[in-house]
């Protein structure tokens, strides 16, 4: 219970809440003020009337997310509502703030219709960089999102579906390597098939795994053709629905390489694990209790097992702060229009690839005696590592580039050089 007499403490000290607009050119004088509003500030209007990209030149626009929620798939706390999620929005917003220096508007919307719902974002291009939107249940947050990013031209977001595909991904990717297995031929079984579980097979299958050979398994069981042709599944379980006999999880898990768990608590024991393939990559991401635990998925084998969890206490967090900062860090940097599946790659490869890099001896301190070397127990950089910002950001940008979802060039190098000031 310390823990939540402490946050409510934290959260009612005056002033109420975490965050506060502070602002960023002299106010002092009356010219100054003159400058900052009525009648100095007609100029950049009119500069920005002449050219709608002029507002990253005179406004905050470039460096302001908004998070935005109905509140209906909050933590693990379910639909509370618009008005009870905004300390978490709020949060999210510090988390911007901390790591990637972003300033975010929390918007919490009381609308449960999606199309109101994207009507009222769409209306408010103007005023941001980019959307992150935030604990929408699914499906609605499938539609609203895919409505979104058709509809305006500024990066749109759902990080409880994307960060944990792109965190989780990058950590797929270097199982894989310690495992020695390719990801085409990777046999994975998703338990869940949710908001995170939907957007992370289909992540994984950007990264180079096989639609057919992922298996997914909802409250009911395998997600099969014949279930999907009875019209028992949502239109995007049905792009999952596999060709094979009707069976529960445990069927689903025997033989597989990857296990996939974006569900519930416990429900995976060490004879599903046991009957898995060689050398199992494991990533139980329920919260806050995983499928199943990390000392118990250790121990139900000889060979090794590859585990990640949305822990902190265990190796292998899969946290989502390693990606959405930086991502919208270097979406922003280049005015980019949308966040593409070539800028998520892009982050999960930067994360993978940092991993694989000596770890600095400030980090190694602030974990205590983990051993944070590559290897089964360290498959993703740490969050307060501070090269994640410098390696992850770039990365993005540089894709956003590529892909054609930049309004503005970038020099890698020098922005690198830049951030690292
Ligand atoms: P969601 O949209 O509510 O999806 C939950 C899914 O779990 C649903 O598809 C549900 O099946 C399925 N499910 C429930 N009981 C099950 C069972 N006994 N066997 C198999 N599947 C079962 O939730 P979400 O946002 O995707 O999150 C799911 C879980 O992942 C949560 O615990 C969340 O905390 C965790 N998560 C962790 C991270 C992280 O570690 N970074 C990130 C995101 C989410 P039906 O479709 O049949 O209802
Ligand atoms: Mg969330």
């Amino acid at each position: 219970m310390g823990l939540d007499e402490d946050s409510l403490d934290y959260h009612r000290t005056d002033p109420p809440g975490k965050i506060e607009i502070s602002t960023t050119k002299p106010t002092n004088t009356q010219r100054d003020l003159s400058l900052a509003y009525s009648p100095g500030v007609a100029a950049p209007c009119m500069e920005i009337d002449e050219d709608a990209d002029e507002a990253y030149t005179y406004t905050s626009k470039g460096n302001l997310v908004g998070v935005v929620s109905n509140g209906s798939a909050v933590l693990g706390l379910g639909d509370i509502g618009a008005q009870a999620s905004k300390p978490v929005m709020e949060g999210k917003g510090v988390l911007f703030k901390r790591f990637a220096d972003i300033d975010v508007f929390d918007l919490e919307l009381d609308e449960s219709d999606p199309h109101k719902f994207v009507e009222a974002v769409k209306m408010m291009e103007p005023t941001f960089g980019g959307i992150n939107l935030e604990d929408i249940k699914a499906p609605e947050c499938f539609t609203i999102e895919e409505r979104l990013r058709e509809e305006i031209d500024i990066p749109v977001f759902h990080d409880d579906q994307h960060g944990t595909a792109i965190i989780s991904g990058a950590a797929l990717l270097n199982a894989a390597d310690i495992a020695d297995k390719d990801l085409e031929d990777l046999e994975i079984v998703f338990s869940g098939a949710g908001a995170s579980a939907i957007a992370t097979a289909k992540f994984y299958v950007s990264l180079g795994c096989k639609r057919e050979n992922i298996t997914m398994c909802d409250s009911s069981g395998i997600i099969t053709e014949p279930r999907a042709e009875r019209g028992d599944v949502n239109e995007y379980k049905q792009q999952f629905a596999r060709d094979v006999p009707e069976g529960d999880l445990a069927d689903a898990m025997e033989g597989a390489d990857v296990f996939v768990g974006l569900s519930i608590g416990g429900i995976v024991d060490e004879e599903m694990v046991r009957s898995m393939a060689e050398d199992p990559i494991i990533f139980a991401m329920a919260n806050p209790d995983p499928e199943i635990g990390y000392e118990e998925a250790k121990e139900a084998r000889d060979d090794t097992v590859i585990m990640a969890t949305g822990r902190s206490d265990y190796p292998n967090q899969v946290n989502n702060v390693l990606g959405f900062p930086f991502i919208f860090r270097g979406a922003l940097d280049v005015r980019a229009t949308e966040i593409n599946e070539a800028m998520k790659v892009a982050c999960a490869e930067a994360l993978a690839d940092l991993a694989r890099q000596d770890v600095p001896d400030a980090v190694v301190k602030a974990y205590g005696d983990e051993p944070l070397q590559y290897g089964p127990d360290y498959i993703i950089p740490k969050p307060v590592d501070p090269r994640v910002l410098f390696r992850v950001a770039p990365a993005v940008a540089e894709a956003a580039v590529e892909s054609g979802a930049a309004r503005t060039e970038i020099d890698p190098d020098a922005y690198e050089e830049e951030l690292e000031a």
